[in-house]
């Protein structure tokens, strides 16, 4: 058999894993969009199934033989080919997925299930200790799957690694630990001078309809179109996309408060673009994906924060806004708007915090993982450690474990490492928006008469294109220009920003 041959099976392998594993993304979004709940057990079956055939076609033996004959193969292409790409990355799959017994695959994910039921009724009780077993038996098995990998530096490694490729829990406190040690003191410069901003216009009654409609004018500006793109409304907000042409969106509305909604489909929408920017020659590959969940909040956070909550948007934007809510926002000038929009207010929920705040989140959750997979942190004490770093990063009392521990649904599905991939995600955005900026200068201008899509095209060409065909690292350097994730840029934009809005001075 040629090589050529060789790489067309290798190919049509990946490709029909590739289907599956979208089959099983459409079977995910109808279950959160349109599902009755009768269905919920028989669905769980599907994708279940659907992810074992899609795991038993990838990790057989015959995948490891084509990847082991096309290796001389591949050494002699251009590193940054398709081919090359492919073969390199579908290599390093195979490898890990080859690691892990599926005795303990399969146990992780009967654990998971049954967590996440427990978590689910622990939350709507407060009942830290009803969840605590759940907790105890999925960071046994994270330590039993760590130990099926090569040891690393520090265990946490290799559950990061999942999330951020080739990060380590040293490379995240490097940039944690300087950004943590800047914005707790913004934060406290903040608290004193509160009162300076108020978001009373955008509670109150914003009719459900009329926010999709105007939510929907927005991400039109984004690239949202009706023939590649659909908006539905869910519980969960969530992306996900079943080909670079078929992208779909979630939020979730409020009809008493406008931000949710808003700034969560420019959220999303970041995160469609990304994967609608895709390179089509790498459809039906396990290239066609962001290269890690922290480039891909990046994009989200992109447009969320750095364009959705900026001055220079809503000066087109807002008219309209007026327009469609008459009754909230008819007295209510832009600046109070801009002012509303970036409030910062420490609070007890990532999900629901601030620009300024959120990273803190993060932070805690980070710091605490790593006590927890060491053995430093007696998992019976996580919720007063919780507790603790909540006073002193945030300066907020956490008055239950609904509103404090067991906030998240993170760990109940043995996701540990995923969390510091939002704030990479942020950092990353503000290195990738100084880029955008230095080639196009005059971005504010032209948001401020409704022109997006110039952003859009440079995020595509130097980032959304190349998928997953290189590493994390070296897709930051297409986007940024380095290989180094530096916080730099992202505290200097929160400074600047939260000055200008405080009038800090
Ligand atoms: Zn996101």
């Amino acid at each position: 058999m040629s090589s050529h041959d060789r790489l067309a099976e290798l190919t049509a392998r990946l490709a029909a894993i590739h289907d599956l594993d979208k089959v099983v993304s459409l079977l995910l979004w109808d279950q959160d969009v349109m599902m009755p709940r009768g269905g919920a057990a028989a669905r769980a079956e599907q994708v279940a199934t659907l992810r074992r055939l899609a795991h038993e076609q990838f990790t057989a033996p015959e995948t490891g033989r084509l990847l082991d004959e096309l290796a001389p193969y591949a050494a002699q292409l251009p590193a940054d080919s398709n081919e090359a790409s492919l073969i390199r990355v579908a290599r390093r799959d195979f490898d890990k997925a080859r690691r892990v017994p599926a005795d303990l695959r399969a146990e992780m994910s009967r654990t998971a299930s049954l967590a996440r039921a427990a978590w689910v009724d622990a939350r709507a009780a407060s009942d830290f200790p009803a969840f605590l077993p759940f907790l105890q038996k999925t960071i046994d098995l994270k330590r039993r799957y760590i130990e099926c990998f090569e040891p690393t530096a520090e265990p946490y490694d290799v559950l990061l690694d999942d999330f951020e490729e080739g990060m380590t829990a040293a490379d995240v406190r490097a940039v944690f630990e300087p950004f943590k040690q800047q914005i707790v003191p913004l934060i406290a410069a903040v608290a004193p001078v509160a009162d300076r901003v108020s978001d009373g216009c955008l509670h109150g009654a914003f009719p459900v309809d009329r926010q999709r409609e105007f939510c929907l004018s927005v991400v039109r500006r984004f690239g949202f179109t009706d023939e590649q793109w659909r908006l539905d409304p869910t519980v969960h907000p969530f992306e996900t996309s079943l080909s670079v042409a078929d992208i779909r969106i979630t939020t979730r509305y409020y009809p008493d408060f406008l931000s949710p909604a808003l700034f969560g489909i420019m959220h999303e929408c970041g995160h469609g673009l990304y994967e609608q920017g895709i390179d089509p020659s790498l459809e039906r590959t396990p290239l066609c994906r962001g290269a890690s969940l922290g480039l891909h909040e990046s994009q989200s956070r992109l447009w969320e924060n750095l364009v959705g909550r900026s001055r220079a948007a809503w000066t087109f934007f807002y008219p309209a806004l007026q327009r469609t809510f008459p009754d909230r926002l008819d007295g209510v000038d832009l600046e109070t708007f801009y002012r509303a929009i970036n409030k910062v207010e420490p609070s007890l929920i990532r999900v629901e915090a601030d620009e300024l705040t959120y990273g803190l989140h993060v932070i805690l959750r980070f710091e605490l993982e790593q006590e927890m997979i060491g053995g430093s942190l007696p998992l019976a004490e996580l919720p007063d450690a919780w507790n603790a770093r909540m006073k002193a990063y945030l300066g907020v009392d956490v008055p239950d474990a609904a509103k404090g521990v067991l906030q998240d649904v993170h760990w109940s599905l043995g996701f540990v490492g995923y969390f510091p991939t939002y704030t990479i995600g942020s950092i990353m955005s503000a290195q990738i928006w100084q880029s955008a900026l230095a080639d196009l200068p005059d971005l504010s201008e032209q948001f401020a008469r409704g022109e997006f899509l110039a952003l859009r095209h440079w995020l595509r060409d130097h980032l959304h294109r190349y998928g997953r065909k290189f590493t994390p690292r070296e897709t930051l350097e297409k986007a940024a220009g380095t290989t180094a994730i530096d916080a730099g840029p992202y505290v200097a934009y929160l400074r600047a920003k939260f000055h200008d809005i405080y009038e800090l001075g």
